[in-house]
C-alpha cells in the first residue's frame, strides 16, 4: 500500500496507493469547500495536486442524501484522490458536533472516500494535562471501535495521535495506536495556536516522539501545517503528508506566501517568484482586482510555492541534502532556527534512520556548529571512536597533520608531501574540523574528500576536534614508537590542537 523509494534522513519519497490512483509522497492535500472554491479542481489538478481533502461532516449536515446517492467523487465532481476529514476540527472550534463517531465513519465508507479518518477527540492547545490524556484515552477507544469497519472495504483509514504539547501522551498515543489493526495512516494533530505562534520547535519534538513509537511502513500525516517553510523540516523528522487550507485562508486576507515566510499584498512593491500568477501580474495589478479574483490568483500562487517546495524537499531527498535544505529554510525565520536545533539534537536518532547508501551521492557541505551534527558526520566519528584500530607494522612513528578543507584530499595535500620528505614511512593520520581525526588509509572514503567546509569553523567545531585527536593517541599511542604533531599557521586551529595534545601526552609539537 505504502512503498519507499528513497530516505534521507528521516524522509522518504513514497507511494501511497488508493483507488483512484498513487499519491507520491511528501504531498499536501489542499483542503476544499464544495460551497466555495475560488480554485476550481481542475485547477488543483492541473497544477499537479491529483488528492484533496475535504470535510466529511458538512456532508454529512448539508447534503447526506446526495453524496449517499451518487458518491463523493460524483458529487465533487473529482475522479482524483478524495480524503475527508470528520469533523474534529469542528468539535475544537464549537465544543462537540451532532454525529456520533461511528456514523461518520460509516458515511465515509458509504459515499466512498479513498482515505477516510476516524472522528478523533483532539488535544489541540490544551494546557490541561488530564483533558490531554482524556482526549488520548477517548481516541484510542474510538480508533478500537472503528477499527471492524477500518479492517474491511477499500478506504484507507487515518488514526490521529493524541497528546499535543505533552510529549509523554504523544509516545503513549502512538505506541498504543501502532497496535490497533486497519490503519494505514498515522496523522499528527498539531495544535494550530503553536503554528501560529510559530514555536516550531515543539512541533518537531512531538513529531519526533510519535515517529519513534510509529510503525515506519506506514506513512505519517501532520494536520493543518500548510506553510511551505515548514515543509522542509517536517519531512526531514519523517512525515509524510501534509493538508492544509493556507493556501485559500491566506489568499483570502490579501496574504502571499513564500518559502521563508508570508507578506501582505499591500506591503509588495514587487513578486519574488516566477510562477504564471507573478510573471503575468504585478502586485499592483492584483491590488486592484476584484476580490474574488484577486484571491483565486493568490491562491494559485500559494499553491504553486507549495508545490515548488514538495518538489525541492523531494530532490534533496534523492540527492542526500535533506540536512542542507533544513539548514537554508532555518535562516528565514529564528522560531525555524530553533526548530532545527531542535532537530540537530535528534543527531543520533537520525544517524540510525538514515540511509547509508544513497541513490545519488554528492558531497556534502557542512557550515556551522549544527552542522557535525548531520548523520554523515555522526556516523564517521563513531565509527573511528568505536570500530576503528589502525593496522600498523611494529616501530612505526604516528605523525598526526592538519587536513585542510582547501587542499583535499589530504593525501595529495601540500602538507602531506612535506611531511613525508621529513618523516618517511610513518602512519599519518589527518585532524580536520567536523570529522576529527582521518587516518591517511581512510582519506578517500565518502564523504572524507567529498565535502566543503569554512578553514576556520566555529569554537565548539574545534573543540570537538581536539577532543577527538585526544582519545585517539590515548587508545593508541602505545602503538607507536613516537607521536609527532604538525601544525600550520595558515589554519588557526591547528596550533590550538597542537598545544593541547603535547601538554597532555607524550606528543612532540612541529612547525610544517
Ligand atoms: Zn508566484
Amino acid at each position: 500500500m505504502f512503498e519507499v523509494r528513497d530516505k534521507d534522513l528521516a524522509g522518504r519519497i513514497g507511494r501511497l496507493k488508493t483507488r483512484h490512483g498513487v499519491i507520491e509522497t511528501p504531498y499536501l492535500f489542499p483542503v476544499v469547500d464544495p460551497r466555495r472554491q475560488e480554485v476550481s479542481l481542475d485547477e488543483l489538478r492541473s497544477l499537479g495536486y491529483n488528492a484533496i481533502i475535504t470535510n466529511a461532516y458538512f456532508l454529512w449536515k448539508n447534503r447526506r442524501e446526495e453524496a449517499l446517492n451518487r458518491g463523493i467523487h460524483s458529487l465533487l465532481g473529482f475522479d482524483g484522490i478524495v480524503m475527508t476529514d470528520s469533523g474534529a476540527y469542528q468539535v475544537l472550534q464549537y465544543g462537540s458536533i451532532d454525529v456520533s463517531p461511528r456514523e461518520i465513519v460509516e458515511f465515509q465508507s458509504s459515499i466512498g472516500v479513498d482515505i477516510g479518518v476516524i472522528l478523533d477527540l483532539p488535544t489541540g492547545a490544551s494546557k490541561d494535562k488530564k483533558y490531554a490524556e482524556h482526549t488520548v484515552k477517548e481516541t484510542l477507544r474510538r480508533a478500537r471501535d472503528a477499527s471492524r469497519i477500518a479492517v474491511q472495504g477499500e478506504t484507507l483509514w487515518v488514526l490521529p495521535i493524541q497528546g499535543g504539547r505533552f510529549l509523554d501522551l504523544v509516545e503513549r498515543s502512538a505506541a498504543e495506536a501502532s497496535r490497533i489493526p486497519g490503519y494505514s495512516i498515522f496523522a499528527l494533530g498539531s495544535p494550530t495556536p503553536l503554528m501560529e505562534r510559530y514555536v516550531f520547535s515543539l512541533v518537531v519534538e512531538m513529531i519526533h516522539r510519535a515517529r519513534i513509537h510509529l510503525d515506519p511502513s506506514r506513512p505519517l500525516h501532520l494536520f493543518g501545517a500548510g506553510h511551505p517553510m515548514l515543509i522542509p523540516i517536517a519531512v526531514a523528522m519523517g512525515v509524510d503528508l501534509f493538508d492544509s487550507a493556507s493556501y485559500i485562508l491566506y489568499a483570502r486576507s490579501g496574504r502571499y506566501l513564500t518559502e521563508h515566510g508570508t507578506h501582505r499584498l499591500d506591503e509588495l512593491s514587487y513578486f519574488p517568484c516566477s510562477c504564471p500568477v507573478c510573471s503575468k501580474h504585478s502586485p499592483e495589478e492584483l491590488r486592484e482586482m476584484d476580490a474574488y479574483e484577486r484571491t483565486r490568483l493568490l491562491a494559485l500562487h500559494n499553491l504553486h510555492v507549495v508545490r515548488r517546495v514538495l518538489g525541492e524537499v523531494k530532490q534533496a531527498i534523492r540527492e542526500g541534502r535533506l540536512w542542507e535544505l533544513v539548514e537554508a529554510y532555518a535562516r528565514s525565520h529564528p522560531a525555524l532556527y530553533k526548530a532545527y536545533q531542535a532537530m540537530a539534537g535528534k543527531g543520533s536518532w537520525l544517524e540510525a534512520m538514515d540511509p547509508r547508501v544513497k541513490g545519488i551521492v554528492k558531497g556534502i557541505f557542512l557550515y556551522d556548529c549544527l552542522s557535525i551534527m548531520r548523520p554523515e558526520v555522526t556516523r564517521y566519528r563513531l565509527f573511528i571512536k568505536n570500530t576503528y584500530t589502525p593496522r600498523i607494522p611494529k616501530d612505526r612513528i604516528l605523525v598526526l597533520l592538519p587536513g585542510d578543507p582547501e587542499d583535499k584530499p589530504f593525501t595529495a595535500s601540500s602538507i602531506y608531501y612535506e611531511a613525508r620528505s621529513l618523516y618517511g614511512e610513518a602512519h599519518y593520520v589527518f585532524y580536520t574540523p567536523f570529522y576529527g581525526v582521518v587516518p591517511q588509509e581512510l582519506d578517500s572514503a565518502y564523504p572524507l574528500s567529498q565535502y566543503e567546509a569554512p578553514v576556520n569553523p566555529c569554537r565548539s567545531v574545534v573543540r570537538e576536534m581536539v577532543r577527538d585527536i585526544g582519545s585517539y593517541v590515548e587508545r593508541f599511542q602505545s602503538a607507536y614508537k613516537g607521536i609527532y604533531a604538525a601544525y600550520s599557521p595558515r589554519l588557526k586551529w591547528s596550533l590550538n590542537a597542537c598545544r593541547s595534545l603535547s601538554a597532555k601526552y607524550n606528543v612532540r609539537c612541529v612547525k610544517l
